[in-house]
């Protein structure tokens, strides 16, 4: 089909649909969107939940006491209780699971769906940028490199336009295409179409769609069913494999235990329910949910800072994170260009204004208009006017948009120039040769426009052409263009060079077409730094982390935006160019790498960035690197945290990464390594809160057998009471922790380290050493105050309703007091403020409240086989958790007088280090 037929055939033309007309089409068509994949019917993730360990290990248990109970003469309606029991527990575990997988489920789409996906679309001739839903049959698309191709399109225009068809066809070579008529029959085979689902990897183009949502090949081919699964994290699998482990024990145990109160002639029914409580009280039952509803937590608090986290895996690695990787423009910059300076041969051009309303002078504008006119017509960006909401804006690069709004002050119409001189062929910009070439039909014959860094630039140019006067670009005029480049760098301001040449027809070749160029002058741009950046470089100094600043600019220009948010504070950075990386070994980029110091990579290129990933990783960093250009897409799938720009960035720089800043901001990083770092934490919070309680439920109950007490102190339904009732909503409220204020003042943690760190065992070993002995000492003070022999005592003696009362209250007291004094690792409660999260507070209290009704209210007292406790029972279990806070304190307070002090020197060198 020749061209005109496609547009005809479309019912679309050269300037898109109309906006009428695609209404209309999206009314017929509908949206742009393939049809939401099946998802496990509800009931059967549900029934899931009961497949977990924990939940089998607990039925079996109660299968058990059934038969127990069954068996047993005369039946002991305990025992039923108690079945019943742990199979209330097993449900009510399954639902609480079952609601935070959910919630951690839509967590996850939600956040899907903030990573935006637009296109550029032509309607009525102009460009708009639109949510990719929205595009219908006969669109006209725009594709540049770095594009997700968001319909399936006949390509009508292509300027060495090729694509990557991999997830439709599995190869993953880029092919080219074209937008002339191909003989094939089949859609898949045309060189003239390209696909949903796949991605622009070189040049640019115009395609008009012919196919969307679900009558695309893409839609077509994948009947997408049952999403696939979110893989665990490396944490999520060590949490598994403990819980596994621990839960593996607590069945051992509660085997010796069976066997040896046999041996000792209990009763095999009363042996096995003692069992079977030594057992439940190991078992964390609460743990894996609460772990993934804290990650879930922790990705949502992201989201709030701007920071979207793709996979839960980033949400760890980024608490791990020693280096950062930033590049410049947009990261640590606003991007948000002015040219505010223009040169050409002998003379400076001051350009007043500031943002993008072309509202401003250009000082002797006459005698650049040829630059600025040769510029602008180099250029892809549109300007917007301004709508009611926003100011002006520009739609596409911002560095060509200044060149735009220049071009406006100095009295030109960038629309008009464009429309006299109509393009002809391009060589679109590339990050690596670092320039931008178009050709145009003018009344004076084809020309050819060249934009892009002035040194390569320079290399290619060999006149220079001012005031109307062409001369050779002798040794004395490049030094004079360096000079005047150094110049504009040095203030940071970024340079981009100006060059023409005529040519007789569109030059077959990029190398033949960027040779033999006339230069016209450099424009230099302000891009000022984004103000929250300085902030977020000195908390990652005092975290210890190390920023890498890597750039396509000019290492001046580098420097100078460097130096103004902080990333540089010496005298002497090392700055090296991609050129110097290419000519350095593997041992040499180590050295680079090895050394201290503040070290900036400028000229670089995307295969630069990759391989000082890859050498930073070897050395054993943990690696964040932002990026945003097609060619960005191996570092960012390399590094343990692609980070990518939701604001500025292509679609396959967002694919590839796992994070992506919704403002582009480098302070949004840091932000989310703060987050990352306390998730960790958090889960450490409630492993030593959830562990300690259970030393402090196994403990009176070997007390107990050892000191020759025939029943036991805390029966099986009151241990389930207390790690289903009182101790699940408190170990979620410190899974929600806000981050300690010291968060980002110790350097980051090891990627070897282990979750179970003995830091975490010793410190709950501590804490559960502390809560048993009150709970010990409650459990037999009441026993000796009833004055009964230990021989005499009944399970429905008053007073020892009342001593197993005293035990359960002790751990649920205990455990309000625990939760605070696990909420910080090293710093005073106090000084975070002991009410600062309400939830927690609220958890306890509950907890407690259930422990109240427990004793006091008469039904429950039946369940329980509990007794009523006085008020001076409250006051001493009161005093006992206290007592467990002042230890806690004492030994943070030991904490921080130690150990910390090598720390502390370190951090207090860093902030020396900080102007
Ligand atoms: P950063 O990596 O910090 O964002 P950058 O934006 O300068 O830096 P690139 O986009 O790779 O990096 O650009 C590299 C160089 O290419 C720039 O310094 C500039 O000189 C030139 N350049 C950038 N955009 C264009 C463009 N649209 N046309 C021509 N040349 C360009």
């Amino acid at each position: 089909m020749r061209l005109d037929e496609v547009f005809g055939a479309f019912g679309t033309s050269p300037r898109g649909l109309s906006s009428q007309e695609a209404d209309a089409r999206r009314e017929r068509y509908g949206p742009n969107e393939l049809p939401q994949p099946r998802r496990k019917g509800l009931w059967r993730r549900f029934a899931a939940q009961f497949t977990d360990l924990f939940a089998l290990v607990l039925l079996a248990a109660s299968a058990l006491t059934f038969l127990a109970y069954g068996l047993q003469d005369p039946r002991d309606v305990g025992n039923l209780q108690l079945a019943f029991a742990i199979l209330g527990v097993v449900v009510l575990n399954a639902v609480i699971g079952f609601f935070q997988e959910y919630s951690a489920e839509r967590t996850s789409q939600t956040l899907q769906a903030m990573v935006p996906h637009t296109s550029r679309v032509l309607r009525d001739g102009e460009r708009l940028e639109l949510p990719s839903g929205a595009l219908v049959p006969g669109d006209l698309v725009v594709l540049e490199a770095g594009d997700a191709v968001s319909a399936d399109c006949r390509v009508v225009e292509a300027h060495s336009l090729s694509v990557n068809n991999a997830p439709l066809t599995g190869e993953s070579a880029a092919v080219g295409r074209v937008s002339d008529p191909t003989g094939t029959t089949t859609a898949l085979e045309s060189r003239n179409c390209v696909f949903m689902g796949t991605t622009v990897v070189a040049g640019s183009g115009k395609a008009v769609v012919h196919a969307t949502g679900a009558a695309t090949e893409f839609g077509r081919i994948f009947r997408l069913t049952d999403q696939a699964p979110q893989q665990r994290t490396p944490l999520q699998r060590e949490v598994a494999v403990m819980a596994r482990r621990v839960a593996a024990l607590a069945v051992a145990i509660g085997a010796g235990m069976f066997a040896l109160r046999l041996q000792t002639g209990q009763p095999l029914v009363s042996a096995f329910v003692f069992a079977l409580g030594v057992m439940v009280a190991l078992v964390p039952e609460g743990l894996p949910a609460t772990l993934s509803v804290s990650l879930a937590i922790g990705v949502r608090r992201m989201a709030r800072r701007q920071a979207l986290v793709k996979r839960l895996l980033a949400v760890e690695a980024l608490g791990s994170t020693t280096v950062i990787c930033t590049d410049k423009t947009g990261t640590l910059t606003q991007a948000e260009m002015t040219v505010t300076q223009v040169w050409s041969e002998g003379a400076w051009h001051a350009v007043s204004g500031v943002g993008y309303a072309p509202v401003g002078e250009v000082a002797d504008a006459q005698a650049v208009r040829d630059l600025l006119r040769t510029a602008v017509l180099c250029t892809d960006a549109r300007l917007v006017p301004p709508s009611d909401a926003e100011s002006w804006r520009v739609l596409g690069d911002t560095t060509e948009g200044a060149l735009l709004v220049a071009a406006a002050k100095a009295g030109l119409d960038p629309a008009a120039e464009k429309d006299a001189a109509p393009r002809i062929g391009e060589f679109p910009f590339d990050p690596v040769r670092k320039l931008m070439s178009t050709v145009h039909r003018t009344a004076e014959g084809d020309v050819l426009c060249v934009k892009g860094a002035p040194q390569e630039l320079l290399a290619r140019c060999t006149h220079l052409r001012a005031n109307e006067v062409e001369q050779p670009l002798t040794g004395e005029l490049r030094k004079s263009v360096a000079d005047a480049n150094d110049t504009m760098a040095g203030r940071g301001l970024r340079v981009l060079g100006v060059a023409v040449r005529p040519v007789d027809a569109v030059p077959g070749s990029m190398e033949q077409a960027e040779s033999g160029l006339t230069f016209l002058g450099l424009l230099g741009m302000l891009d000022p730094p984004r103000p929250e950046v300085s902030e977020a470089v000195r908390a990652c100094r005092r975290a210890g982390i190390r920023i890498v600043m890597l750039t396509g600019d000019h290492p001046l220009t580098a420097e100078a935006i460097a130096r103004r948010v902080g990333i540089v504070t010496g005298p002497s950075p090392t700055v090296v160019t991609g050129s110097r990386l290419n000519a350095m070994n593997a041992a040499a980029l180590d050295a680079l790498l090895a050394a201290d110091g503040q070290l900036l990579l400028c000229r670089v290129s995307p295969e630069h960035k990759m391989r000082v990933v890859a050498a930073l990783q070897e050395r054993g960093e943990v690696v964040a690197v932002t990026g945003d250009g097609a060619n960005d897409a191996p570092a960012l799938k390399h590094a343990d945290i692609g980070v990518s720009m939701g604001a500025g960035g292509t679609d396959v720089a967002r694919e590839a990464s796992v994070m992506v800043l919704l403002d582009d901001s480098f302070a949004s990083i840091t932000a989310a390594v703060e987050l990352g770092r306390s998730v960790y934490r958090n889960i450490r919070k409630f492993l030593a809160y959830l562990f300690s309680h259970n030393i402090a439920e196994l403990a009176p109950i070997l007390a107990a057998a050892f000191a020759g007490f025939p029943l036991v102190p805390l029966t099986a339904v009151q241990i389930l009471a207390i790690d289903l009732g009182s101790d699940v909503l408190p170990a979620l409220a410190l899974g929600a922790e806000p981050p300690e204020a010291d968060t980002m003042e110790r350097p980051p943690r090891s990627r070897r380290e282990r979750l179970f760190s003995a830091e975490l065992v010793r410190r709950f070993l501590f804490l559960g050493a502390v809560m048993s002995l009150g709970v010990c000492a409650v459990f037999f003070w009441q026993v000796h105050r009833s004055g009964i022999p230990y021989a005499d005592f009944t399970a429905d003696d008053p007073a020892y309703r009342k001593a197993i009362t005293l035990t359960q209250a002790a751990i649920v007291v205990g455990q309000f007091f625990n939760a605070l004094a696990v909420r910080t690792d090293r710093q005073s409660i106090f000084a975070a403020g002991l009410f600062s999260n309400p939830r927690l507070i609220a958890a306890g209290c509950f907890g407690i409240g259930l422990m109240a009704a427990i004793s006091y209210a008469p039904p429950l007292q039946e369940v329980f086989h509990t007794a009523p406790l006085a008020l001076a029972d409250w006051a001493v279990l009161t005093a006992f958790g206290v007592l467990l806070l002042a230890a806690e304190e004492a030994r943070k307070w030991w904490v921080r007088r130690t150990p910390a002090t090598i720390e502390k020197a370190a951090v207090e060198k860093e902030k020396e280090a900080t102007p």
